[in-house]
């Protein structure tokens, strides 16, 4: 079992304070959190930057990942290394995590930049059904839309500040590897601690 903050923004998207080396100092640092997944907007250079700099500490990981920003809402997609081709839209990024090995994520649907009850209409696989930037309702309905769906749940922080990261996590059941924590994801052996209120409020 491990635990990942699974939404993370670095200096490299432009409404971030976190550098890359804050976050792997942090992950070293924490007593139980060592897996995150940076997913900077509309970027992937502050992946191979962060994972380079994790690379140096064994009992840590860092996922590459990206979120998205579509029309509809936000999609994260974890495991992404490159950027999807565009034009950008959910149905684009939904088929490019598939074809790449990645697992495409409904981020925050209830809040400003989520696709809200649209996420119904596309074969994603995950919901985002805790964000730690998002108010309390937002994530019951997203717990409920994910209930509905079917579909695996998954927490990030959204963490935009160094005080954020690792606010929020997933438990998956998976060893220390990209790959094995993606396939986890995807076949929902994941779950999500009762956080109560969200945190960043
Ligand atoms: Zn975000």
């Amino acid at each position: 079992m491990i635990h990942a903050d699974l939404h993370i923004h670095t200096t490299y998207s432009s409404d971030s304070a976190i550098p890359p080396k804050t976050l792997v100092e942090q992950l070293v640092a924490h007593n139980f959190i060592k897996v995150a997944a940076v997913t900077d907007h509309d970027t992937v250079k502050g992946c191979s930057v962060t994972r380079q700099l994790a690379s140096a500490y064994p009992d840590i990981l860092i996922i590459p990942g990206v979120e998205i920003s579509t029309p509809q809402g936000d999609v994260v997609i974890l495991g992404a290394e490159e950027m999807p081709p565009l034009p950008w839209n959910v149905e684009s990024i939904v088929d490019f995590a598939r074809e790449t090995d990645c697992v495409s994520v409904v981020a925050h649907p209830f809040r400003e930049y989520g696709m809200g009850e649209l996420a119904r209409n596309y074969k994603v696989d995950a919901i985002e059904v805790f964000n730690g930037a998002s108010a309390p309702a937002a994530n019951k309905a997203a717990q409920n839309l994910a209930k509905e769906m079917g579909l695996p749940g998954v927490a990030g922080s959204d963490a935009h500040q160094p005080s954020e990261l690792c606010t929020v996590y997933t438990q998956v059941q998976a060893s220390l590897d990209v790959d094995d924590i993606l396939k986890a994801v995807k076949n929902g052996l994941v779950s999500v601690p009762p956080f109560g209120n969200s945190i960043h409020f």
